[in-house]
């Protein structure tokens, strides 16, 4: 499944955002937007950061928060946390969605499939809540890490 021209729709999108809030387009910020929105394993700052520095070897950590807070902000990024783990980001769509998290690897993938809405239904009923998202995350062990569990 390749997401090739949804990644440059996403990535077009966020750079006239940025445009139109008057923030200023540096390279470095560009090539985040870029690694942001064509990562498939939802990226921590720290790891942006190290691929940001071959090409801008100038580039600090503080640089890539930055820009990251800026895209939170606008609502183009969204920001998982993890109790034992850095802060995920995730450029690739703003609809929340369920997320695959290995927890060997630490790869995060998005899934096409939406929760059953009958159980938001029973949510709502049980608990008088207004749901506005959600967030559902299932741990496990990606096909990779099973292959290279039986070595
Ligand atoms: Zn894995
Ligand atoms: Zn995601």
């Amino acid at each position: 499944m390749t997401h090739r021209s949804a990644d440059e729709r996403r990535y077009t999108t966020i750079v006239e955002r940025l445009k139109d809030a008057d923030h200023r387009l540096t390279p470095q910020r560009l090539a985040i937007i870029e690694l942001l929105t064509h990562a498939d394993y939802h990226p921590s700052a720290q790891q942006l950061h190290q691929q940001l520095l071959p090409r801008f070897p100038s580039t600090s950590l503080a640089t890539v928060y930055k820009t990251l807070h800026i895209l939170t902000d606008l609502g183009e990024v969204l920001e998982l946390g993890f109790s034992d783990d850095d802060t995920r980001y995730d450029a690739r769509t703003t609809v929340p969605h369920i997320h695959l998290i290995c927890v060997q690897c630490r790869r995060i993938i998005d899934t096409d499939i939406q929760p059953d809405p009958h159980l938001i239904e029973q949510l709502k009923q049980h608990s008088g809540y207004r749901i506005l998202g959600h967030r559902i995350e299932f741990y496990g062990l990606c096909p990779d890490c099973q292959d290279n569990s039986g070595t």
